[in-house]
């Protein structure tokens, strides 16, 4: 095996809950203010926060102000005037979100096993490199992985995985594996590059991860049961 790329967040440490549990209470707070429940999620998701993806990244800094706009849009859409104290108080449920992340049982181990037996590299995304690596140092992988194996991009598309391979020293083919739990940014971009990959597949997981895989995968819900798979050779 010439190269395994490991995606972090999700993959190594719990960051969906983070996020979740925050978006839960923002829905319940809206649907206490009157609105139904499934616009709320449609307008959050698919109009609210994939715009502010395109201007702010991937991160926890948008989720504040997703949460504020989320409220106003559906005001707009309602024809109704927002309340700013509302407004505030939407905004004010993301508090927190930007605390790093605890590792996921058994992941770092995994990883320490991996890395001392195969050319292995962290390529993880966000809008914020400099964020993204400290939440990296502050669970102690920098000292599995040195950061001249590490990788932050603001988005995992199939030219970025090609680019981040190739700095690795390996051109993506069935000897380059991709690990991690998002299909749209982990495993189907690495297909598309000629690469393989293994889905970890840890449950329902985020809106914006779910899409059809490319093709068959093989598939594991935890990261501990891929480096297995690798190890005993796939
Ligand atoms: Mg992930």
């Amino acid at each position: 095996m010439d190269l395994v790329l490991v995606d972090f967040d999700d993959t190594l440490v719990d960051t969906g809950p983070r996020f979740s549990k925050r978006r839960s209470r923002l829905f319940r707070f809206l649907e206490d203010q009157g609105f139904n429940r499934q616009e709320i999620e449609r307008v959050h998701h698919e109009v609210v926060d994939s715009e502010l993806l395109g201007l702010l990244g991937f991160g926890p800094f948008r989720l504040g102000p997703s949460f504020r706009d989320t409220y106003v849009r559906l005001c707009v859409f309602d024809g109704r005037t927002p309340d700013l104290a509302v407004a505030r108080r939407a905004e004010e449920l993301a508090r927190g979100v930007e605390q790093a992340s605890p590792p996921l049982p058994g992941a770092l181990e995994a990883l320490e096993r991996l890395a001392g037996e195969l050319p292995t590299a962290i390529y993880t995304q966000s809008g914020f490199p400099e964020y993204q690596l400290q939440c990296m140092a502050s669970v102690g992988l920098l000292e599995i992985v040195p950061r001249a194996r590490i990788r932050v991009t603001p988005e995992k598309t199939t030219a970025a995985f090609r680019r981040v391979a190739g700095e690795m020293g390996a051109r993506p083919g069935p000897d380059v594996w991709m690990v991690g739990n998002s299909v749209r940014s982990d495993v189907n971009p690495a297909l598309a590059a000629g690469a393989r990959a293994i889905w970890v597949n840890a449950g329902e997981g985020w809106h914006h991860d779910r899409a059809e895989l490319l093709r068959p995968t093989p598939t594991t819900s935890t990261f501990a049961e891929a480096v297995d798979r690798l190890l005993d050779g796939p």
